[in-house]
């Protein structure tokens, strides 16, 4: 900051609370940069709720550990195996595909 210059404090204005307005909000605070979020429903139980996020290591996780949220996220997450199987009516496995 050059002297006798004056330092304009930012103050950003999130539109949306879902994940990703909420990501972005986490990431500011870590930064101590203020921020207001906005968002069109008028509380977290206006509508009903969706599934479970699907939060990618490449991705959505990325963001979590950018955000400092690896150790709650860890807390509450379900892992669900995406294998798939084919039975018949007595029980046998004619085609298996296990993802691990
Ligand atoms: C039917 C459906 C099923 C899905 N199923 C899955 C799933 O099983 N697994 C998965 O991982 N993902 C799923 N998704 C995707 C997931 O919902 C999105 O990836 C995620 O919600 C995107 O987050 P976001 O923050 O970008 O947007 P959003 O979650 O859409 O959040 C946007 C927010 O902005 C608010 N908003 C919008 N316009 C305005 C405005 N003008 N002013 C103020 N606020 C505003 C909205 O109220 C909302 O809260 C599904 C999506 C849909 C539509």
């Amino acid at each position: 900051m050059r002297s006798g210059s004056v330092m304009l404090q930012s103050h950003i204005g999130i539109i949306g609370a879902g994940p990703g307005g909420l990501t972005l909000a986490r990431l500011l605070q870590l930064q101590s940069i203020p921020f207001t979020i906005y968002d069109k429903d008028t509380s977290p139980s206006a509508r009903t709720e969706g599934g479970s996020l699907d939060l990618q290591t490449e991705s959505g996780q990325r963001a979590l550990e950018a955000a400092g949220l690896m150790d709650q996220f860890n807390r509450v997450a379900r892992y669900q195996g995406q294998d798939a199987k084919l039975l018949d009516k007595h029980g046998n496995i004619h085609i298996e595909h296990l993802s691990t």
